[in-house]
């Protein structure tokens, strides 16, 4: 189980929702520069996470202009659901800790380096599956 720190935890929260901040302006600029004023409204209309999921709505908006951010927006809502479970921190893979330095510099890591490196190769070559 990785040891992850209340300290640690709260300053990976802190660059999670930092991360899910700039995630919704970059959404925000994108629909303000394809004209899509109606999206640009409602994705300002949210103030905080939590209830409201920013991403699943505009999904449901089906804004494939901003396909990488509402994904990328997805994981940050489920890394920060799982920032309280206990086995946070633990590669999916292997078990092992990913480490709190991996964590900060990309906090929605599932996986430590060397299993993310195998599971890159395993699946470079996977196309990204689109609507
Ligand atoms: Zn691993």
């Amino acid at each position: 189980m990785a040891k992850l720190t209340d300290d640690q935890l709260a300053q990976l929260k802190t660059a999670l929702q930092q991360r899910y901040l700039d995630l919704r302006e970059e959404v925000r600029g994108e629909l303000e520069r394809s004209g899509e004023q109606r999206y640009v409204d409602l994705a300002g209309s949210v103030a905080d996470i939590g209830d409201d999921s920013v991403a699943d709505m505009l999904v449901d908006l089906d804004a494939a202009i901003v396909d990488r951010q509402v994904n990328e927006m997805r994981e940050v809502e489920a890394t920060l659901k799982r920032l309280a479970e206990l086995n946070f921190g633990d590669c999916i893979d292997c078990g092992g800790e990913i480490g709190f330095d991996r964590l900060m510099a990309y906090p929605t890591a599932q996986r430590c380096v060397r299993c993310q490196s195998l599971h890159e190769k395993t699946y470079s070559h996977e196309p990204n599956p689109t609507l």
